[in-house]
């Protein structure tokens, strides 16, 4: 049973478990902010234009209400997280690659003005023609 709880303890002391629980919760966090954006200002917004509220759509069949307008709403959310997901995703990727560019510009070598071979950025001496730089 020890080992059992060691094992436990060594699976939440890993960072990323630790950095999926804040990606979690920022995301819940993200949820709320998007479900009121939608809620609050596009279904109203939607209202205007169509002059009917999206929660008001609700059909009757057969004594069963279907709450399409909340479906709509659903499927609203989606897209809205999806596209900001989308955004940020590409943020973070090109980031990594501007971190990847630069370190890739560091130049490691420089050219010999005696004999222009390409020589270690940091020889005071060429290795092909011996001259002292
Ligand atoms: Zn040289």
């Amino acid at each position: 049973m020890k080992g059992f709880f060691g094992e436990f303890k060594k699976f939440i002391l890993r960072g990323n478990v630790i950095d999926l629980a804040v990606g979690v919760i920022i995301g819940a966090a993200f949820q709320a902010i998007v479900t009121s954006l939608v809620d609050d200002i596009i279904s109203p917004l939607i209202g205007l234009v169509a002059n009917t509220d999206l929660s008001d759509m609700v059909s009757v069949v057969n004594g069963v209400e279907i709450k399409w307008g909340s479906f709509i709403t659903a499927i609203i959310n989606f897209i809205i997280m999806a596209f900001v997901i989308f955004l940020i995703v590409k943020g973070i990727n090109k980031m990594v690659e501007l971190g990847k560019k630069k370190e890739e510009e560091e130049p490691t070598t420089k050219v010999c003005p005696h004999c222009r071979s390409e020589i270690d950025i940091k020889a005071t001496r060429c290795p092909h023609c011996t001259s002292e730089l």
